[in-house]
């Protein structure tokens, strides 16, 4: 439910709205919009139960009385919110959300571009993909310090000690950090070292996780699943928003499908369709959701013709020896140039990198 609040309505008429959603055990999410001030009224996510455990008691979740609100001083109207994802709709938010990442406004004209390895595997690589990402002009550098990866025996990052890499390569240049997080009692550490919590496609239904990642008020890019619908992908960011954090990003990389000439199937549509129903940023992986690095410039161009918020980029320095995802990983040099190669692209639509 919204409670749209008249043109000029006091602090205070806002501040008795919302004493009387939360006297009703629900939760209140103020907007401030261009014309008015919304408050998003929805249940109650208790990431406290979630921080302590399965088995502890749930508080009983609020119902609302619209009533109670209605004739309240400074409302205008009340309006119900068709989708299931409140918080993640353009209903709630017509706007596009922005927030600020280093040195870029996401969400806004300019073109977020996140590069880096798909793992930190040692001080040299990781310093050296920063310096050559950095040269073409990423905005961002990721690396995952936890990897989830289909095989127990397959390297699995280098944990706190790839985080400390990590910050190291970031401050030295000037790059904001984007990094996994597997599991909700890592993200206190995570938190310390990165600027945005990686929820991996394989995380995206981890409910635990995106409370606590809400929770922690940190910006998240949240990876849609290889089988998940775009609504499927909706509810989770809804999670995050529900914890009162509204710095998410969504990602495309691609979902499962019948054709396997490609590791994933770049769901192109999943672009436009995302900015249609949601205010938050989107972005598109066409390393994963290629698989290949002979085909990821191609779906960049493509991803940020159709309206793509940002990219983030696997880059290695030298893609054979990669401990993960060496076949999509571009070279420094490769990576110099699609950023030349997307940028007549983004500003045909008439965005900036
Ligand atoms: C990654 O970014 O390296 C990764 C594991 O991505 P995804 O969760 O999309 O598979
Ligand atoms: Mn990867």
């Amino acid at each position: 439910m919204l409670v749209v609040m008249r043109h000029g309505a006091t602090p205070e008429e806002v501040s008795a709205v919302i004493q009387a959603v939360e006297g009703q055990n629900m939760r209140p999410h103020l907007y401030r919009g261009e014309e008015r001030i919304v408050i998003g009224v929805v249940g109650k996510v208790p990431a406290g139960a979630v921080a302590a455990g399965a088995g502890a008691p749930l508080p009983m979740q609020g119902k609302l009385n619209p009533e109670l609100l209605r004739h309240m001083s400074g409302v205008d109207r009340l309006v119900p919110i068709s989708r299931p994802y409140k918080l993640a709709s353009r209903e709630f938010i017509p706007e596009k959300s922005r927030f600020r990442l280093g040195r870029i406004q996401v969400g806004g004209n300019g073109v977020l571009i996140i590069a880096g390895p798909c793992s930190v595997e040692s001080r040299s690589q990781i310093l050296e993909v920063a310096q050559a990402v950095c040269e073409a002009g990423a905005h961002a550098l990721r690396g995952g310090a936890y990897k989830p990866r289909t095989s127990p025996y397959s390297f699995q990052g280098m944990g706190e000690e790839g985080l400390e890499l990590l910050a190291e390569a970031g401050e030295k240049y000037g790059l904001p950090i984007v990094t996994e997080v597997m599991a909700p009692e890592l993200i206190p550490l995570v938190a310390r070292y990165a600027d945005v919590l990686q929820i991996g496609a394989r995380n995206m239904q981890n409910f635990n996780l995106l409370n606590a990642a809400g929770a922690s008020q940190q910006p998240v890019l949240l990876k849609r699943g290889p089988s998940a619908t775009i609504e499927d992908l909706l509810m989770s960011a809804e999670y995050i928003l529900s914890q009162g954090n509204r710095r998410v990003m969504l990602c495309e990389r691609g979902i499962r499908t019948f054709e396997n000439a490609t590791r994933n199937t770049t769901d192109i549509n999943a672009i436009p369709v995302l900015q249609a129903l949601t205010h938050l940023p989107v972005l598109l992986d066409p390393s994963h959701s290629t698989g290949e690095a002979g085909f990821v410039e191609a779906i960049a161009r493509a991803g940020i013709a159709a309206g793509a918020d940002g990219l983030i980029i696997e880059v290695h320095p030298d893609p054979r020896t990669a401990l993960s995802d060496g076949q999509q990983s571009l070279t420094p040099e490769q990576f110099a140039r699609l950023i030349h190669s997307i940028r007549a692209v983004a500003q045909a639509v008439n965005r900036a990198i």
